[in-house]
């Protein structure tokens, strides 16, 4: 099986799961500029940043997204829609800006429908064969946000090198997540107190 990437369905997530797993301490704000090429459907963007937000709120990161002609923001988010090919099972990447907390994440949405597309091909898990991945999307955008945020990868969760079926089926239950240290490590990357208290579920 090709191993993937990351990247899918902001309807799995739910707000009221989001609350539940959001931290008790004031949350970080992070101003994230948002762009798409052209040719994107029109939705694909709005749907990915719900998810990467969900997700980055499991972390302590309230996002504050603004529009691609806003002016600049710490984070840059491209979505490209060039080809579909699937680079060493990765369809994002960010690069670092010249402050922690900066730079710019690009990611491929054709190359994550191609992975969630294989996948689904190849396990047949009728739950991978939708017809749009903006939930995969999210989750790569916010890898790749956790990178610019000064995390690496880890063995689980959303920071996973690459996604597996079984982080993607966890994504689309609610249940992918950063972790308590992750979190701590986002703070303490971005000058403030690391010993955050993070609620989670069992
Ligand atoms: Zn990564």
């Amino acid at each position: 099986m090709r191993p993937v990437v990351l990247g899918v369905c902001p309807a799995a997530i739910p707000a009221a799961m989001a609350l539940l797993l959001a931290p008790q301490a004031p949350l970080e704000n992070v101003a994230v500029r948002t762009c798409a090429d052209p040719g994107m459907a029109q939705q694909a963007l709005p749907d990915a940043s719900r998810t990467a937000a969900a997700l980055l709120l499991t972390a302590g990161i309230e996002v504050r997204w603004q529009p691609c002609h806003a002016s600049p923001a710490a984070i840059l988010v491209f979505l490209s829609s060039a080809g579909a090919e699937v680079k060493a099972g990765k369809c994002g990447r960010a690069r670092y800006g010249s402050t922690r907390g900066t730079g710019l994440v690009r990611v491929e949405v054709n190359c994550v429908a191609t992975v969630a597309f294989d996948l689904s091909r190849q396990t047949g898990n009728p739950r991978l064969a939708m017809p749009r991945h903006a939930d995969l999307t999210g989750a790569v955008i916010a890898h790749e946000i956790g990178h610019l945020l000064g995390l690496r990868h880890s063995a689980r969760g959303v920071m996973r090198e690459r996604l597996g079926l079984e982080d993607i089926l966890a994504l689309r239950d609610g249940r992918l997540t950063f972790s308590a240290q992750q979190s701590a490590t986002i703070r303490a990357s971005l000058g403030r107190d690391a010993d955050m208290a993070v609620r989670r579920p069992n």
